[in-house]
């Protein structure tokens, strides 16, 4: 289903910037087949200078607004309005058992995110029995990332195509389009990523072919609704704006921020050559997921904080989940792929 907007205003020159993105993108990429570890400098540089050929660096304007939307756009955009109006009114109907519950929820879609979507789910760093991974993507369902195969498409291109124009959420379109500006464009994520269509999702045959992952994409956003509609039953509107929406727009914008701060400030210990930042704040903020340069360098590692300094509460608990017996085939970075990014 898709909806047009204003046919004749700047919608139509925003359209044309992307039809002609999807016609002048060339049938052969150089990124193709190649792990983002496996990128040299070189690489980079050449997909980055081929990429200015048929990109445009700066968004048209009207961009955001004036543009085809589609129904996922309006629907991520509308449940994005959703939680922050419930979270404005928050503070005034605070109650400590829905703020409580608010920590709780909190947690489980951040490490929803994290444990599953991120470490699990788009690099298979480690294993576990089918119905825990299915609750870990369930946990990240509600964190308002959008659904797991949408998630993964997108997070799978951003490390095929770090540092070109092609990286889905580039940090050189400004802070608001990394936090949510590629949120509400299928298109364009689709125009960006060489896909036909924001739905094709090719990079996630693996998931494209388990029902659970079809059954939330194709239902994604009437979870959060009976989630909400069950919050309400339970105790009120204190309930539905502090645990639906001041825990998902807290947990959305550390999510965003940390992805956009982990791309411009921070340290970059590993000669891995790309833009990517190691940094403490925002670790703290993203359970553990701001060690990002090292994450760029050895994106398969379950463990992103490599130094015994670097607190990474998502490793502590697939290290938990090792020790039980859940978690198995735990991957780390071997000695071999250590010495192919020397420390600096
Ligand atoms: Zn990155
Ligand atoms: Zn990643």
């Amino acid at each position: 289903m898709s909806l047009a907007f204003y046919p004749n205003s700047p919608v139509s020159e925003t359209n044309k910037w992307m039809m002609t993105f999807h016609a002048t993108i060339p049938p052969d990429d150089s990124c193709q087949n190649k792990t983002e570890t496996s990128m040299t400098r070189d690489n980079i540089t050449r997909v980055a200078t081929a990429g200015q050929e048929f990109h445009q660096k700066k968004l048209p304007k009207g961009w955001f607004w004036f543009r085809k939307w589609d129904f996922e756009d309006l629907a991520s955009i509308s449940w994005f309005a959703g939680i922050h109006v419930l979270a404005a009114c928050a503070p005034f109907v605070y109650d400590s058992g829905a703020f409580k519950l608010a920590v709780v929820l909190g947690f489980m879609s951040g490490f929803g995110i994290t444990l599953g979507y991120h470490r699990l789910l788009c690099h298979r760093s480690y294993k576990v029995p089918k119905w825990l991974e299915y609750f870990f993507a369930y946990c990240g369902a509600h964190a308002f990332q959008r659904d797991p195969m949408f998630y993964v498409n997108t997070h799978k291109n951003h490390h095929r195509y770090t540092d070109t124009d092609r990286d889905p959420v580039s940090t050189d379109y400004g802070y608001w389009y990394c936090n949510m500006g590629w949120f509400f464009n299928n298109d364009l994520i689709a125009a960006k990523c060489r896909e036909s269509r924001g739905g094709q999702y090719s990079k996630v045959p693996e998931l494209k072919a388990q029902w659970f992952y079809r059954f939330l994409h194709d239902t994604y956003f009437w979870h959060p609704a009976v989630l909400a509609a069950l919050l309400y039953v339970h105790g009120g509107f204190p309930y539905l704006a502090w645990a639906m929406g001041f825990r998902a727009v807290v947990v959305h914008h550390f999510a965003s921020f940390a992805s956009y701060y982990s791309h411009v400030w921070g340290d970059r210990p590993w000669n891995s050559q790309n833009s990517s930042t190691n940094s403490w704040f925002a670790a703290f903020f993203t359970l553990g997921e701001g060690w990002h340069h090292n994450h760029h360098a050895f994106p398969t590692s379950a463990r992103h904080g490599m130094e015994w300094w670097q607190t990474d509460p998502t490793w502590e608990l697939i290290k938990f989940l090792r020790l039980v017996g859940l978690a198995t085939n735990v991957k780390l970075p071997t000695e071999a792929e250590k010495a192919r990014f020397p420390l600096h």
